[in-house]
């Protein structure tokens, strides 16, 4: 197994540049194979089974991407002209919206505080008076991503499924990062994804897998989404071969994410110590949001800046970075990382 790719910079983009483990290459090798399209694939098949448990719902689907399963869960349970209501900055209106294009739906961003909307906001919005479209969805999203990978706490989850519900609308979490959100609750994923109707689960960020999301949810809406997977080209072939290292994720990849959220707060911490004019959010999680507003210098120039002193993140704006920390990222990492701040303070490395 190659996990070098002769690149020896600290690389903070992203948790999926995660690779897949040696016994995910293992389980990849010895899969049973069926097409996905015909038969079934058995793989496949065990993995939606194991989503489902973890999950604590009747039925899951696996599909390419955490984004497609967010589009299924709309597509399964929205109608061409219905609203769904989000948290402004939620991934599903930030990235996703183009979805719309696809759905028909009207996505409303409400105002929220780190990544949990507001209850007063969401309630006026549930009304049947406040606006023409009727709500068919609210959907959360934990960890949030572009609040900083923060957790929403469970009584603000139920709060939201409780309105939600009175109004005979669904739930579905974005829980493109539930795992992570599950540790640092210290609760199991399936007492997350209680207080939802469908739930999206991404294999290939900190759980390693090198591709691969699952939708779970009641069996007639993952039966539904299962006929629309397959009208927009979602289904797979011989896809065991990616269920197999999913499984792998899943079932075993889940537990070490504390360390991936202690090596955050170590980063954080460490550029908060350096005194000079940057600032470091205190992470919930595994990212870091990192204020460099008072530089001088743009986010850009940061990450081009930072690259040249052997250190990769990506621009949040134009004000601040995003630091995601992953299992590649180990202990001796932090301080390498903060030697590279170090030097772009000193008067930059370019
Ligand atoms: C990454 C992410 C997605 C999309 O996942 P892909 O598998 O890359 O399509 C959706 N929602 C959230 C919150 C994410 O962080």
């Amino acid at each position: 197994m190659i996990e070098f790719d002769g690149d020896d910079r600290v690389d903070l983009r992203s948790d999926t540049v995660t690779r897949p483990t040696a016994a995910m290459h293992e389980r990849m090798r010895r899969a049973k194979l069926g097409d996905d399209g015909l038969e079934g694939d058995p793989t496949a098949r065990e993995l939606e089974e194991v989503a489902a448990s973890i999950l604590g719902k009747d039925a899951a689907l696996l599909v390419p991407t955490c984004t497609m399963a967010n589009l299924l869960a709309v597509l399964a349970q929205v109608q061409r002209s219905e609203q769904v209501l989000l948290e402004a900055s939620a991934h599903m209106v930030t990235t996703e919206r183009g979805a719309a294009t696809l759905t028909g739906a009207f996505l409303l961003g409400l105002p929220g505080r780190d990544g949990a909307m507001d209850l007063d906001r969401l309630s006026e919005a549930l009304r049947p008076s406040s606006s023409p479209l009727r709500t068919a969805m609210v959907a959360m999203e934990t960890t949030h991503n572009a609040a900083g990978g923060t957790v929403p706490p469970l009584a603000h989850m139920q709060a939201v499924a409780d309105l939600a519900r009175a109004r005979g609308a669904r739930v579905h979490l974005d829980g493109a990062r539930l795992p992570n959100a599950a540790i640092a609750l210290g609760e199991k994923p399936a007492a997350l994804a209680r207080y939802t109707d469908t739930v999206a689960l991404c294999l290939s960020k900190g759980l390693s897998a090198p591709v691969g999301a699952v939708l779970a949810g009641d069996r007639a809406v993952i039966e539904a989404a299962r006929r629309l997977r397959k009208m927009i080209g979602g289904t797979q072939r011989q896809v065991g071969l990616m269920a197999s290292a999913g499984l792998e994720a899943l079932t075993t990849m889940g537990d070490r994410l504390g360390e991936d959220h202690a090596r955050a707060r170590d980063l954080s911490d460490g550029l908060n110590a350096l005194g000079g004019p940057i600032s470091a959010a205190i992470p919930r999680t595994n990212i870091v949001q990192v204020d460099v507003s008072a530089t001088g210098r743009d986010a850009e120039r940061w990450v081009a800046d930072l690259d040249a002193a052997g250190l990769r993140v990506r621009p949040l704006g134009t004000t601040h970075l995003r630091l995601v920390t992953h299992r590649h990222i180990e202990p001796a990492d932090v301080p390498r990382a903060l030697d590279a701040f170090r030097l772009c303070l000193d008067g930059g490395a370019a």
